[in-house]
């Protein structure tokens, strides 16, 4: 949606866009901030003659700005606004057909993994977990039913990475590239620019920014491809209000100064941590010890707010998340507030008993965007 008054987004940075990209000023009265439709219907000057909205549940103005936007900042044609990201997961999933094949990296967000393996496969969707950095393994997984590769990078809560652009390359024709970007956002990693086919944000995290609001986000090029999710966004009904949009809206408008300072307080963080006696380990793909650190220079333009550390023992991690005063202890991440959390007992506890368990001594840290210096005092203390 452009007007003479705010030209193509073609030729902005990202930084340009997260502030105007779908954002009109209102036609009617110049407010430059979108308005927040809080309405549930749209008269019709005849039966089905409208000005392009009937029903909030098939669309709304101020969902548009936000599907508008996501579009822009992805580098997609299209986006699509949901109640939370696990429903837009659940709407692409919503594709497939009973006997369908899905290849699924072996780490990731717990909520998706109960989603696939308690839900979804109970109507005939088949999955396979597959360590992704194994090119050759993720080849092996894809049968003639697969339809679609699902992964995360980095991934919650290990922060492992996937190579975008390799996968894409070993998919055959017909297999979908779906990635979950939650904890990178649009600013530091853009997936449709890499081969993927379908991008997915829980915007709850680092693109709403202020933990005070539940969504989820897609972004697409296929024109064909969106009709059917549009489809099922509208059929299944998953939708967010408009009151949602609008704070999602205003909490993307700053994306490129937080990603930027969520990076850097990470950073100086992640080193702090691998000097401690108390860590055993830290895994954060700005540090050279991580793995994958060359694959995180080519494909992130910064490394993110999130770290995992590994400590000597459960009682350790559990005794670390208790003592932290301003990193809270809570589930969720990406606000501008710090948090900390044990994910085997927290965000990942519904994977305890599944092949892609995570460590009982694992502590996940969601650095904020608080002074660094403030932040490192803490952590000191907690672990003292
Ligand atoms: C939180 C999260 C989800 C689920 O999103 P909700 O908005 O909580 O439904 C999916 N993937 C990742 C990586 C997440 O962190």
């Amino acid at each position: 949606m452009t007007s003479a008054n705010n030209p193509p987004d073609d030729g902005y940075h990202l930084d340009t866009r997260a502030i105007h990209a779908g954002q009109d000023p209102d036609p009617s009265t110049g407010a430059i901030m979108t308005p927040i439709y809080q309405t549930s219907t749209f008269v019709q000057s005849a039966p089905a003659e409208h000005q392009g909205y009937d029903y909030s549940r098939s669309g709304n103005p101020t969902r548009t700005a936000l599907e508008a936007l996501i579009a822009s900042l992805e580098g997609g044609r299209h986006g699509l606004a949901f109640a939370s990201g696990m429903a837009a997961i659940d709407t692409v999933l919503r594709l497939f057909d009973p006997g369908d094949h899905i290849v699924v990296g072996s780490d990731v967000y717990g909520g998706t993994y109960r989603l696939f393996e308690r839900v979804l496969a109970r109507y005939g969707l088949r999955f396979s977990w597959v360590d992704l950095s194994d090119l050759a393994a993720t080849r092996a997984a894809i049968t003639p039913e697969t339809k679609l590769l699902w992964l995360e990078t980095p991934t919650n809560p290990l922060m492992g990475l996937a190579d975008i652009a390799a996968l894409a390359a070993l998919l055959p024709e017909g297999v979908l590239l779906g990635v979950d970007n939650t904890f990178a956002s649009p600013a530091l990693q853009q997936p449709l620019l890499l081969g993927a086919d379908i991008v997915m944000h829980s915007s709850t995290k680092y693109l709403g920014g202020h933990s005070d609001v539940v969504g989820g986000l897609l972004a697409l090029n296929d024109d064909e491809l969106v009709e059917r999710l549009r489809f099922l966004q509208n059929a299944v009904g998953a939708v967010p209000g408009p009151m949602d949009c609008f704070l999602t809206l205003r909490g993307i408008k700053t994306l490129g100064i937080r990603m930027a300072r969520h990076s850097s307080n990470a950073l100086a963080i992640a080193q702090f941590l691998e000097d401690h006696t108390a860590v055993q380990r830290v895994i954060y793909p700005g540090l050279q010890s991580h793995p994958q650190y060359e694959l995180a220079v080519r494909q992130m333009r910064g490394f993110g707010g999130m770290i995992s550390i590994i400590l000597a023992s459960e009682p350790a991690a559990r005794q670390m998340v208790s003592r932290t005063k301003l990193f809270a202890l809570a589930e969720s991440l990406g606000g501008v507030e710090s948090l900390i959390e044990h994910p085997h007992s927290m965000t990942h506890a519904s994977t305890a008993t599944s092949p892609i368990a995570v460590p009982a001594e694992l502590v996940r840290l969601s650095v904020g965007i608080e002074h660094v210096n403030d932040l490192i005092a803490d952590l000191r203390a907690a672990l003292a």
